[in-house]
């Protein structure tokens, strides 16, 4: 059960793919097959010789320009996967959804599409297929990765389990994680830097609050990493999840940035290098994000030496089913050396590939099932918290002694 075809080749990618090889290898008939296309197929190659190596599993490679429409469903005609999971960038997202329209294929993503020329995070395109997801009798689910994902299905377990209702809730996610760069992000450099400079927004009361990005900041002992300075941030999440748990009132974002991160985009943003609009430079067009890019360290190529743990979560405080007013923490720890250790790439790809693996599970056993569009949160979070226990990402939950107090 499950023919999989994954699309990109980066560090989440490969985390899903490994982690696709286990359940092949250990859970009866569970991705009974799976493939890989990307652009570079050198990367496709490296992932299965991995995959190989460490599990005896064949992963057959593609070469394929996923903005192609025409391109991808031809392979998808060919290859007859029962889902596509989108691993390449938010960039590809529409077009990957036509393609899977195109050939009658399931679809799963872990970031929300962006346009390529204005760093906007909005579900609305995505949203707009689900008529016609449905009128295909095909599952679209959207967001399977840790934040979106994880977090989102964190809170769906909070609310069924726990609360009567959830007034506020706060997502926060740490990277204590160290290595020998001087300035490296730790998934794809262009969507990181986008994200991070892009005016922070929440949720509040019906409305949105928008303050300048990186201006709010505040210190949270983390559990397995230590005191750090997180930033209020906008994240996609927060949009899905006022959409489809309304009773919440304020809902935020956070992200942790150590000093020297935040000193060498300042640096980078003040000369121009964060833009998204093109200059000429030698008399050809080029966008300085981009640029910047491609003269950053690859995430994939982290792994080896970063140290440390992420830890990513939400604190939610509300009515609980005792009938008591309560905050609730719920969170993941995970170490980037043993993420190395077991899947080759570090914990922040392993954090978003092992989600995608456990969505994409989801979807091809049927037990998540539905002809649309849909956000992770929309389904029964049981079995998905159940197999993050057992796949590398274990949860806890710790009731605080009271809500945050900022
Ligand atoms: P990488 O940049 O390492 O990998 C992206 C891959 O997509 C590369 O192999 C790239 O090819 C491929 N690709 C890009 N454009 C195309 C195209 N037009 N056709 C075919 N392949 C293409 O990124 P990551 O692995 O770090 O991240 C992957 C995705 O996961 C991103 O969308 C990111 O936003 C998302 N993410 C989600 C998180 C979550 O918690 N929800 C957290 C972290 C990441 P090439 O090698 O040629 O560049």
């Amino acid at each position: 059960m499950g023919e999989i075809l994954i699309i990109g080749a980066g560090g989440v990618a490969s985390v899903a793919a490994h982690k696709m090889a286990q359940l092949q290898v250990t859970e009866d008939g569970l991705f009974d097959k799976i493939s890989i296309a990307s652009r570079t197929i050198s990367k496709c190659h490296a992932i299965a010789e991995s995959v190989m190596e460490r599990h005896d599993v064949t992963i057959d490679c593609y070469q394929i320009d996923a903005d192609d429409v025409a391109e991808t469903t031809k392979l998808l005609n060919a290859l007859k996967p029962d889902l596509l999971v989108n691993l390449a960038l938010p960039y590809q997202d529409l077009h990957l959804m036509e393609a899977c329209l195109a050939a009658g294929v399931h679809y799963m993503d872990t970031a929300n599409y962006e346009p390529l020329d204005v760093a906007k995070f909005e579900y609305h395109w995505q949203w707009d297929y689900h008529d016609r997801f449905k009128d295909a009798g095909l599952t679209a689910l959207l967001g399977s990765g840790f934040d979106p994902g994880v977090t989102s299905v964190f809170t769906t377990y909070l609310k069924k389990h726990h609360f009567e209702r959830i007034d506020t809730l706060d997502i926060l996610d740490c990277n204590g994680g160290e290595n020998d760069e001087a300035f490296a992000t730790n998934f794809n450099p262009e969507i990181n830097i986008r994200e991070v400079t892009a005016v922070a927004r929440y949720w509040e009361n019906g409305d949105w609050v928008e303050t300048p990005p990186m201006s709010v900041k505040k210190i949270f002992d983390f559990e397995g990493v230590g005191p750090k300075n997180m930033y209020l941030m906008y994240h996609e999440e927060i949009e899905s999840l006022k959409t489809h748990i309304p009773e919440i009132s304020r809902i935020r974002f956070w992200m942790t940035f150590g000093d020297e991160y935040i000193k060498h985009l300042t640096v980078l943003q003040n000369v121009g290098m964060t833009r998204i609009d093109p200059v000429i430079y030698e008399g050809k067009e080029i966008i300085p994000l981009q640029f910047l890019k491609s003269v950053l360290p690859e995430p994939a190529s982290l792994g080896n030496s970063t140290k440390g743990k992420t830890n990513i979560g939400c604190i939610a405080t509300g009515l609980g089913k005792d009938g008591k007013e309560k905050t609730l923490y719920i969170n993941n720890i995970c170490d980037h050396e043993e993420a190395y250790r077991e899947t080759g790439n570090q914990a922040v790809s392993y954090t978003t590939g092992v989600p995608a693996m456990i969505g994409a599970a989801m979807v091809v056993s049927g037990q998540w099932s539905g002809d649309g569009v849909f956000n992770i949160e929309q389904f029964d979070p049981d079995p998905f918290m159940d197999m993050l226990n057992r796949h590398g990402l274990p949860w806890q939950i710790n009731e605080l002694d009271a809500p945050l107090d900022f």
